[in-house]
């Protein structure tokens, strides 16, 4: 037999978390939400366009990543660990 295991490294703060995506209500994107079908309704054709634009803006404003463990909004979709309680990420967001 050959030595004892090296022990892992604790992570601070501890553990391993997945993001998860939530919809949460914000002001700027939900303005950006109805001015976009409102173009869309109106302003026919170039509306659509721009509309689609907007809506598409504002479904991104209001899906914020949130960390599984500690349920803390994560700004930062690109990070590696939670800025709550350091829990690493495990899961990739695309
Ligand atoms: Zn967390």
């Amino acid at each position: 037999m050959c030595g004892e295991l090296t022990p892992l490294v604790p992570l601070r703060g501890g553990g391993k978390a997945n993001h998860e995506q939530r919809n949460e209500f914000n002001l700027p994107g939900c303005v950006l939400l109805f001015g976009g079908l409102v173009l869309v309704c109106f302003k026919f054709p170039w509306g659509l366009l721009g509309g689609a634009v907007l809506i598409w803006f504002g479904t991104k404003m209001t899906r914020v990543s949130i960390c599984a463990k500690c349920d803390g909004k994560v700004e930062d979709k690109a990070a590696k660990s939670c800025p709550h309680c350091q829990a690493v990420f495990v899961d990739e967001v695309v």
